[in-house]
């Protein structure tokens, strides 16, 4: 029997990237998955491939900023689907920039994205959860939302957010069957961190990390499934890094880090 049978989940942001291995590992542990995404073609592009490899998906059109649209799919779902059991909220981006240099207006866009549209969307679900008395939240958070990021200040202010947000939620729904959790990924592998970072880069952050690479969508997926199947429901309002030992190491990596590279350029000589 798989952990998930019988269950309907609701991933946003699911078309690449986190949200598409979350989707993919959540359909194979036997739930229904909801592949939600404001692009709405290749949301639907990954629901085919699940439904062609024998799992049960079907896609949503959802830009998660709009909360008329958010308030009516969680409406549209329960009445297709009769219940929502797992929430991924895990659309979201990053704009790096100098704290002195944000505008509002970017501060604005990067609260409603961050912010603004998880706390809707997880109120949304969790007012049918509660009815169900059964409910799994998962808020797809960030290390930047446990260190202070370089130039992702509000970003990283709302990834922190969200785990107030998460705490609150725990707080206040746990009696009703409904577990809030999140993960805090450091840097992995997908469409958004190869955008802002050139190969250089990638390598350097892997060099920094314990594990000497970066994350893989599908790592973050794992935890997932685990926070979501329904044998966690002892563990309400924890963070749970996906990180390779990143924020475990903390300021001792940059040492470890030093070191080698003084280590490579003597060898070099
Ligand atoms: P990605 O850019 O590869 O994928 C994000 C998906 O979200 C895209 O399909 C995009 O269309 C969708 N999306 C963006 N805005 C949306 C909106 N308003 N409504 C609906 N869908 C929207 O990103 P990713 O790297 O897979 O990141 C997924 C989540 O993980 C994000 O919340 C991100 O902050 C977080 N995260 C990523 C990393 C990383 O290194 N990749 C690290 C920590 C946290």
């Amino acid at each position: 029997m798989k952990p998930l049978a019988g269950q309907v989940a609701l991933v946003t942001g699911a078309a690449r990237g986190i949200g598409r291995a979350v989707a993919q590992r959540l359909a194979e542990d036997g739930a229904l998955v909801i592949v939600s995404d404001r692009d709405a073609d290749a949301a639907n592009a990954v629901a085919h491939r699940l439904s062609a490899l024998g799992h049960q998906a079907t896609s949503l059109s959802l830009d998660v900023t709009d909360h008329v649209a958010v308030q009516a799919s969680i409406e549209q779902i329960c009445a297709e689907h009769g219940r929502i059991d797992v929430l991924v909220s895990n659309a979201g981006a990053g704009k790096s920039k100098p704290f002195l240099d944000m505008s509002e207006a970017e501060l604005q866009s990067q609260m409603a994205l961050n912010f603004g549209s998880v706390y809707v969307l997880a109120q949304a679900c969790a007012r049918k959860m509660q009815m169900a008395g059964y409910g799994r939240v998962i808020f797809v958070s960030s290390v930047t939302g446990l260190a202070g990021p370089v130039e992702l200040s509000a970003y990283g202010a709302m990834k922190a957010g969200q785990l107030g947000l998460m705490r609150a939620m725990a707080l206040e729904l746990g009696e009703h069957g409904i577990t809030t959790n999140a993960v805090a990924p450091g840097p992995t592998d997908t469409e958004l961190l190869r955008v802002a970072w050139s190969a250089e880069q990638v390598a350097e952050a892997g060099e920094r990390i314990p594990a000497r690479r970066i994350g893989k969508p599908e790592e973050v997926a794992h935890a997932v499934s685990f926070l979501a199947s329904p044998g966690a429901a002892f563990i309400n309002g924890v963070v749970l890094p996906v990180d390779g030992g990143f924020t475990a190491a903390g300021g001792y990596m940059a040492e470890v880090y030093r070191q080698r590279k003084a280590h490579q350029n003597s060898a070099r000589l």
